[in-house]
């Protein structure tokens, strides 16, 4: 087993260390060109850039000039790193950066560990200024990762908030052990250490995988999205409404809402627009007509092109009565606005089917053929109107 294992040198493990740093520079380079920079993928170069070349400056070239200069670019540089951590996760949950408080925050923390050096005291206090400046930093990015784990879930999220927050802790514990009594006998920190080596090698590589998750889960998201909307409203499509509708009921039931009611909106003799105007003017119509209702709802509705000119308003715990009123003003501002189109501005009305109430045993499939039945009753009146069914 010895021979198999051998025992590993403190100076394998920083080579090690190193080695890891470039590559994972080297792969998250390639992604953030590949991603042309989404995801917040530069500030994750930046990350291990700043471990691989400043800690390799830091222990390499710099104390042949002067150790100060040394350990100096070593706080700096994990400093640095964990901005961009923090940097990183912001800009992938699509927060804003304030990249300038983090930045003056490392250059004010910086500044005083090269006063202390300055000054003589031994490196293991600045390297604890500095560890405890990362410790805040990632603890920030860790908070913002919760709090978006807690709103949307998924396990990509959950384990990357559990590996920042473990290098929050080994930031502390480094921290705490460099300043107690221990620390003297780590004078150039725990990099000389090979359990300590080894830890940081552990942090290292999860942050790899935490990226690689991050990017997966986004991907998939963004698949979804453009499987679940129309590509031509940006509405949600019918296999949009299909998973979203089941939640909404569920919850619905669960709170004892008034519940949901739902309209069916067809537009009037839309064949002879496509046939005067042609296809293009009729696109136009339904993307304006899209916008309208998109306009028309709250954040917790749905609104949805169900395909061709056929669209669905879901109305979610709502009073009776609000989605009668609310079909009416949506006619009324279709008939009073001509719609936008290549071929100049297009006049349109639409019928609109109006289910009361829905029922909590009521599935999708019963809700739409009620609907309908209403939307065939306002055609069948003479259109531009609409219905309610059982009304
Ligand atoms: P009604 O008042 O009875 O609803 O008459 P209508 O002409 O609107 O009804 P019909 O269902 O006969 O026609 C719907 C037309 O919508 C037929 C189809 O060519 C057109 N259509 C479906 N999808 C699209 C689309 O994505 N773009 C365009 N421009 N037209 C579409
Ligand atoms: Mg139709
Ligand atoms: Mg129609």
């Amino acid at each position: 087993m010895t021979d198999l294992f051998p025992p590993l040198d403190v100076g394998t493990l920083q080579l090690t260390y190193h080695l890891l740093a470039l590559l994972l520079t080297a792969f998250s380079l390639a992604g953030a060109l590949l991603a042309k920079g989404r995801y917040g993928l530069w500030f994750w170069v930046g990350c291990f850039a700043s471990l691989a070349l400043l800690q390799i400056l830091a222990q390499a070239v710099l104390p042949d000039w002067s150790e100060h200069a040394g350990y100096l670019a070593g706080h700096v540089a994990g400093m640095l790193s964990s901005l961009c951590v923090l940097l990183g996760i912001r800009a992938y949950l699509g927060l804003p950066l304030y990249w300038k408080h983090g930045l003056a925050l490392v250059l004010g923390a910086g500044s005083v560990c090269a006063a202390l050096l300055a000054f003589g005291l031994p490196p293991r206090i600045s390297l604890a200024l500095s560890l405890f400046v990362s410790a805040l930093l990632r603890w920030r990015a860790f908070s913002q990762l919760l709090a978006a784990f807690r709103r949307q879930g998924g396990a990509p999220m959950g384990f990357a908030a559990a590996v920042i927050l473990l290098s929050v802790a080994s930031h502390l514990v480094r921290t705490v052990a460099l300043l107690s009594p221990l620390g003297e006998s780590y004078e150039n920190g725990f990099q000389s250490h090979g359990a300590g080596m080894l830890g940081l090698i552990v942090v290292l590589v999860l942050h790899g995988f935490v990226i690689l998750l991050l990017v997966t889960h986004a991907l998939q998201r963004e698949v979804l999205s453009l499987a679940e909307h129309d590509s031509l409203t940006g509405l949600l499509n019918r296999r949009g409404m299909d998973a979203r509708f089941e939640r909404l009921r569920r919850r619905a039931a669960l709170q004892g809402e008034s519940g949901m009611s739902l309209a069916l909106i067809d537009v009037d003799h839309f064949k002879s627009i496509n046939d005067r105007l042609g296809h293009g003017a009729g696109d136009d119509v339904l993307k304006g007509l899209g916008a309208l209702l998109d306009t028309q709802i709250r954040p917790t509705d749905l609104a949805v092109r169900l395909g061709g000119e056929e669209f669905v308003l879901l109305w979610n715990g709502a009073q009776p009565g609000y989605e009668t009123a609310m079909a009416e003003k949506i006619r009324q501002a279709v008939a009073n606005h001509p719609f936008e189109t290549r071929e100049g501005p297009v006049a349109v009305t639409v019928s609109i089917g109006v289910t009361g109430t829905v029922a909590h045993e009521d599935n999708l499939e019963s809700v739409l053929r009620r609907a309908d039945r209403a939307l065939y009753r306002a055609k069948q009146d003479g259109r531009n109107r609409v219905a309610v069914d059982g009304g």
